[in-house]
């Protein structure tokens, strides 16, 4: 396997400046940046509570750096509860080491289970808990994932375990500790690097009022759509495989703020709608609360116009 090279790392922070508006002349320092994360030398603490995983999966898909040089053997964050080596009282030793060094970015997937503790332990300590310490003895908080920042999948309407978003917990905790969220079921590799390489190269990105980057939330899904022109001219897909717009299949694309059609997903290769598939709104807060959310509908309207469109 290669080692990672400066080039490699320019390339990929050229490509961050951009996206995020920052001008090639960033391209340097978020490099710096990035390098300080995979080396090591950014302490960076990442915490699961109820999830799937998910985006630590995409995480994973992260390029041109490669996932696998980057997480397996270049990247040494202070933990990682899916990556990192150590099992046991080991992994439990780390954290705590971690969070009594402090000064650390703490990265966090997943909901947090306020009405049933018992639903996600670390170690013999309720992820609740251990949140709260890491969230005290952090520098500011990285939300990822629509668990993380909405509730998510874990709570959907029904969900026994009473399940907040790390926003929320903030927030009923008292903590005033700098949170952003990036949302996304799971959320793109490219918007995780880019908001931590944007912190620990510049601060804080410019976010919106619910705590997004503004350089990855700022537009509708609708907005970059590559069938926009057949929404305008109402040309409406009436089933899966047809073309034109999926707007009665049910597409999430007019409420849901992403640059997914602009990004692409896997490399550059595609998006839901590209691929035919309507917007689900993984990124909007909405996403999954009710028990009846549709993921698709058949010949229905699900979403009202967007504002300007009759
Ligand atoms: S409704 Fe969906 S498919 Fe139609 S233009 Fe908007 S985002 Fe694209
Ligand atoms: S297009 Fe919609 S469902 Fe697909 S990844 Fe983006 S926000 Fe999620």
């Amino acid at each position: 396997m290669e080692p990672m090279t400066r080039r490699s790392f320019l390339t990929l922070s050229l490509r961050l400046a951009t996206v995020m508006g920052l001008g090639a002349s960033a391209a340097p320092a978020l490099a710096d940046a990035l390098e300080r994360i995979v080396r090591g030398r950014a302490p960076t603490l990442w915490l699961q509570g109820q999830c799937c995983s998910g985006c630590s999966v995409s995480l994973l898909d992260s390029e041109p750096v490669g996932a696998d040089a980057l997480l397996t053997r270049d990247i040494a964050l202070a933990f990682h509860q899916t990556l990192s080596g150590a099992t046991g009282h080991q992994a439990v030793e780390t954290v705590d080491r971690a969070i009594a060094a402090g000064g650390f970015l703490l990265v966090v997937e997943g909901s947090v289970p306020m009405d049933m503790p018992q639903a996600c332990f670390f170690g013999e300590e309720a992820f609740g808990s251990q949140l709260l310490r890491a969230a005290r003895a952090a520098k500011a908080v990285v939300a990822v994932g629509t668990c993380a920042t909405s509730g998510g999948i874990p709570a959907a309407e029904g969900n026994p375990t009473g399940a907040i978003s790390v926003p929320e917990f903030l927030r009923r905790s008292g903590l005033s500790v700098p949170c952003i969220s990036i949302p996304g079921c799971p959320a793109h590799p490219d918007w995780i690097v880019g908001t931590l390489t944007h912190v620990l190269g510049f601060g804080l990105p410019p976010l919106d009022d619910r705590g997004r980057p503004k350089a990855f939330f700022d537009k509708l899904v609708h907005d970059q759509c590559p069938r926009f022109a057949d929404y305008e001219r109402e040309v409406f897909a009436e089933k899966f495989s047809d073309d034109g717009c999926l707007f009665r299949l049910g597409c999430a694309g007019p409420i849901t703020k992403a640059d997914c059609n602009l990004r692409l997903w896997n490399g550059g290769t595609s998006s839901c709608i590209k691929a035919g598939a309507p917007c689900i709104g993984c990124a909007w807060e909405g996403f999954a609360a009710k028990r009846d959310f549709p993921f698709y509908l058949k010949n229905g309207q699900l979403q009202p116009k967007p504002k300007g469109h009759a």
